[in-house]
């Protein structure tokens, strides 16, 4: 059994319900539990395009093997319908997997730890909240990048506030 996490994050159509959606597909997953999902943030986009993201990270047991996990979140993400017209685009929902236990992986299709983890306020956040002392491999402690991103825009919120921020 190995504990993974997995950042999650949407900016089209109805991003709060796209997460929290997304969340209970990772409890549907086969050989996976879910022990823990952070609260939902808004973050400006940093390499994207459109509108404000919502994102959260998801902690998960699994026995699934790190390659054939990314396959069930690529999985989920063409469930909800992901389309990908040019790099960087908006999109219905992203999942990355973060981290692999204490595994570094690195292959054509998976990079673990995820190599830009650690230059994104919108995965620390959730992810310290979930784990404050969590170690990246190879990389160090999480919050020791904190510092670095403080100038990304990001702030938790509840579901409320959420709609607001879409409505438009
Ligand atoms: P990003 O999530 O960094 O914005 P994309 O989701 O567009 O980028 O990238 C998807 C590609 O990244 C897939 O082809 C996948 O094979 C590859 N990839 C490499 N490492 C990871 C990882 N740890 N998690 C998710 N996708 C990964
Ligand atoms: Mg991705």
């Amino acid at each position: 059994m190995v504990t993974a996490y997995v950042g999650i994050g949407a900016n089209l159509g109805d991003p709060t319900h796209t997460v929290r959606s997304a969340i209970a597909a990772l409890q549907g997953l086969t050989d996976t539990r879910l022990s823990a999902s952070s609260s939902l943030f808004a973050s400006a986009p940093v390499d994207a395009g459109g509108s404000d993201f919502v994102n959260a990270v998801a902690r998960i047991d699994t026995t699934l093997e790190a390659e054939t996990l990314l396959l069930e979140l690529q999985r989920i993400e063409q469930a909800f319908g992901r389309e990908r017209p040019f790099r960087n685009a908006p999109r219905t929902l992203d999942l990355d997997l973060l981290l692999y236990g204490q595994a570094e992986i690195l292959s054509s299709r998976l990079e673990v730890p995820h190599p830009r983890m650690t230059g994104r306020a919108f995965v620390l956040k959730p992810l310290l909240e979930l784990d404050a002392m969590i170690h990246i491999p190879g990389k160090g402690h999480a919050q020791d990048f904190l510092a670095s991103v403080e100038d990304q825009r990001i702030h938790a919120i509840d579901c409320a506030q959420a709609s607001a921020l879409h409505s438009d």
